[in-house]
């Protein structure tokens, strides 16, 4: 068995080059981001034309072709920079071009994959509803067979991206009866078609550089192009949107995680009481030590997670039962520690701050807001907890 968690002379060269470009370009605009509640127009565009919208997507559909381990090495060094930035590419990458990826026909894939990988269109998943949250598959918009096509109808909510996006990947009840299994479709819907609207954009406690949207659909007419994968089966496309974005999630907590121990360590050096640096104090040393064994545990499950999504691949038809439960489960364990101990590490690293650690503006106390809906989005780390003690009943340890 070998166990090699080196990275490639070209993934730490890209890890180089991703880091001088977030430094530049997109660290200096997230404190005025932070306030205005703006989408940060200018550096997502400089991401998009960089191709940072398409890094683990193959090169032949777009992409850069650097597989889930480059995008969790992205979104990662992003992790750190800022959340909101990581929100808007996650929403738009791991949600968004994977099931165009792994379900969409040839057709689907030039169409709407290849500009999306290229950063020239942008994406958004809504699957979430009203009335319909974490119970995901209990869908209420209802899509109804109009001549050789579809009729689309219902509301949406909080969906990333929702307000920027040329395209959605949108689930919708082919046949609520059915529920989750057979009654579910993934269709992709352009914003441009008319009956679709923008409805309330969300104020949120962080992430105040992403949209937040309701999404409202009177009678959207759809061709038959626009089902993406089979009628029925758009469940099985989000949830496995999911698994990677779950994954990819963790990667950028732990961004997070290494920012905010970075930035506690430096102030603890510098920060006189008593006489003594407060990094000469056993209280803040454990403190750090507790932050730097999370950061040490979740590099390892984080890549071992991305190394396993790519080995598996990318057609899932070719997963068998047993390979498709052990990537559910092992999303689910890396996003439920990771977004749990990114708000713990960020925690106690705005206690070493202060009082500062609590003025408006600051890294950390951003951080702090930025942090928290990890453990809510992409499934609660409750939902995370019902998948993962499922898989433990039905399979063991
Ligand atoms: C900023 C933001 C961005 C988002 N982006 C998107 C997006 O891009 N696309 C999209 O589709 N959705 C998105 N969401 C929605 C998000 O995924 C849901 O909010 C989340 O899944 C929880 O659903 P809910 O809010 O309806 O909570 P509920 O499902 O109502 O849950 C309320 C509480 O009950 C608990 N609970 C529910 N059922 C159980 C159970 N069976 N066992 C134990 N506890 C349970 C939950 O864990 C939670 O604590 C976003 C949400 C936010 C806030």
């Amino acid at each position: 068995m070998a166990i090699d968690f080196s990275f490639t002379a070209d993934q730490e060269a890209f890890r180089s080059a991703v880091r001088a470009f977030l430094q530049k370009e997109v660290a200096p605009v997230v404190p005025a981001m932070d306030e205005t509640e703006e989408f940060p127009r200018e550096s997502v565009a400089k991401m998009r034309s960089e191709g940072y919208f398409g890094v683990p997507i193959p090169e032949e559909y777009g992409g850069l072709g650097l597989g889930k381990v480059g995008y969790c090495i992205f979104l990662e060094e992003l992790g750190k920079v800022d959340a909101s930035h990581g929100t808007i590419v996650g929403a738009h990458t791991s949600l968004g071009t994977t099931p165009l990826l792994y379900y969409g026909s040839e057709e689907q894939k030039q169409k709407w994959l290849v500009p999306a990988a290229r950063g020239e269109k942008l994406l958004a998943f809504s699957l979430t509803e009203p009335g319909s949250g974490s119970d995901s598959g209990a869908v209420h918009t209802v899509a109804e067979p109009s001549g050789d096509g579809w009729e689309i109808t219902g509301n949406k909510i909080y969906v990333s991206n929702g307000r920027e996006a040329d395209t959605v990947i949108l689930m919708a009840g082919n046949d609520v009866k059915l529920g989750p299994n057979g009654g579910v479709t993934a269709f992709i819907v352009d914003t441009n078609l008319p009956g679709f609207k923008v409805g309330r954009c969300e104020k949120k406690m962080g992430l105040h550089g992403t949209s937040t949207a309701e999404l409202i659909l009177d009678h959207v007419r759809v061709g038959p192009d626009r089902v993406l994968g089979e009628v029925g089966k758009g469940f099985h496309a989000a949830m496995t949107a999911l698994d990677v974005g779950r994954v990819s999630l963790g990667a950028a907590s732990l961004g997070g995680i290494e920012a905010a121990t970075t930035e506690a360590l430096e102030f603890a050096k510098n920060r006189t009481q008593f006489g003594l640096p407060i990094s000469e104090y056993e209280a803040i040393q454990f403190k750090l030590a507790d932050m730097a064994m999370k950061a040490h545990a979740l590099k390892f499950m984080v890549y071992h997670a991305a190394e396993h999504q790519d080995r598996l691949g990318t057609d899932p038809k070719k997963w068998s039962r047993l390979e498709r439960a052990e990537k559910t489960r092992e999303a689910a364990v890396v996003k439920c520690l990771a977004s749990e101990w990114a708000s713990d590490v960020i925690d106690q690293a705005l206690q070493i701050h202060g009082g500062l650690g609590y003025i408006r503006g600051t890294p950390i106390e951003r951080a702090y807001r930025d942090a928290r809906i990890s453990e809510i989005f992409e499934g609660t780390n409750e939902i995370q907890r019902v998948v993962i003690s499922r898989d433990v009943i039905a399979r063991g340890l």
